[in-house]
């Protein structure tokens, strides 16, 4: 018994002695948010507006990302400006990266939360699309990261990767999607290792999300997943607070994320089982 209550004991004195987040956190900080025109990205960059930071966002569509650069600076921020492109072109990733040198003069934090557009269904076959959703999901998160690294050495600053549960344990219905955040998950789990191997002191916070309430997730999977999707403000909050904690990883929610992940050891068809459950699934053939 005293074995248990040791381990208590110590995980109670590990909660507490861990930082608190402070929005002063953020202050002054130089911010680059992807997929910032709508969405989590979009609600990324109102918070770090709210708690003074320099942003400096992008997307594609320039109408979208000039209201939400207008917003942040109503909200306080430091400055905020925009760099449009497709992240299709691993030219414009880098590019995005050149923009926040010349115009902050360095970086503190890499926001990559970009993703394109995939469908909600039963893989079909087309290898074409999985390579392209790979370029888009997967190559220009290690493209922009590569072409940050020397500015994030300098700040002793901090890489976010939006990733998902479905990075995490095997989905139905979104093949391409779950390899690209697969992808992500090894890539920069290993180099989180190499930073520490090389006394690198830039943080690597993967974000593990499940269901949010975004405009393109509702249209995608709200009538076939039984579950009510988390708000995207809350959500965006929660990665915020991560990544100025500079944690490994970040759950959100926990109950439907950490929770069920703790099954992948020791009961994994129970969990792919639980992933199934979720869904309205389609009658099969013959049935
Ligand atoms: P949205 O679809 O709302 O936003 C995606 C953003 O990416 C937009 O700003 C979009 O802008 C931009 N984008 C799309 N294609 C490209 C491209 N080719 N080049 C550059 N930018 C592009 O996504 P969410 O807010 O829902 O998701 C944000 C992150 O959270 C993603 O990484 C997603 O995988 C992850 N996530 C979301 C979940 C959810 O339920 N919502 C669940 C789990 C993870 P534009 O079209 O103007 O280019």
């Amino acid at each position: 018994i005293l074995i248990p209550l040791l381990g208590l004991v110590l995980a109670f004195w590990f909660y507490s002695a861990r930082e608190n987040f402070k929005p002063e956190m953020l202050q002054g900080k130089r911010v680059i948010v992807t997929g910032a025109s709508t969405g989590i990205g979009e609600q990324i960059a109102y918070h770090l507006a709210r708690m003074g930071s320099h942003i400096l966002i992008t997307a594609r569509t320039e109408a979208k990302l000039q209201k939400v650069v207008r917003r942040c600076l109503e909200l306080g921020a430091a400055s905020a400006r925009y760099v449009s492109g497709t992240m299709e072109d691993m030219a414009f990733a880098q590019h995005v990266v050149s923009e926040a040198q010349a115009s902050l003069g360095g970086l503190d934090m890499l926001i990559l939360n970009h993703v394109g557009a995939s469908y909600f269904g039963f893989f079909d076959g087309d290898v074409e699309h999985v390579r392209k959703l790979l370029e888009i999901n997967f190559l220009s998160y290690v493209a922009m990261t590569t072409a940050a690294l020397p500015m994030l050495k300098e700040s002793e600053g901090s890489i976010v990767v939006v990733s998902s549960m479905a990075g995490k344990v095997g989905f139905p219905f979104t093949v391409p999607y779950s390899a690209t955040k697969f992808a992500l998950d090894g890539f920069f789990s290993s180099l989180r290792q190499e930073f520490s191997i090389q006394n690198i002191n830039v943080s690597i916070t993967l974000c593990i999300l499940g269901f949010i309430d975004t405009d393109r997730a509702v249209r995608a999977a709200a009538e076939v997943l039984r579950e009510v999707p988390a708000p995207r403000d809350e959500c965006a909050l929660e990665i915020l607070k991560g990544a100025a904690l500079r944690r490994r990883e970040l759950y959100y929610r926990y109950s439907s994320t950490r929770l069920p992940l703790l099954l992948r050891d020791c009961a994994a068809e129970l969990l792919d089982y639980l992933v199934r459950s979720r869904y309205r699934l389609p009658a099969a053939p013959g049935t």
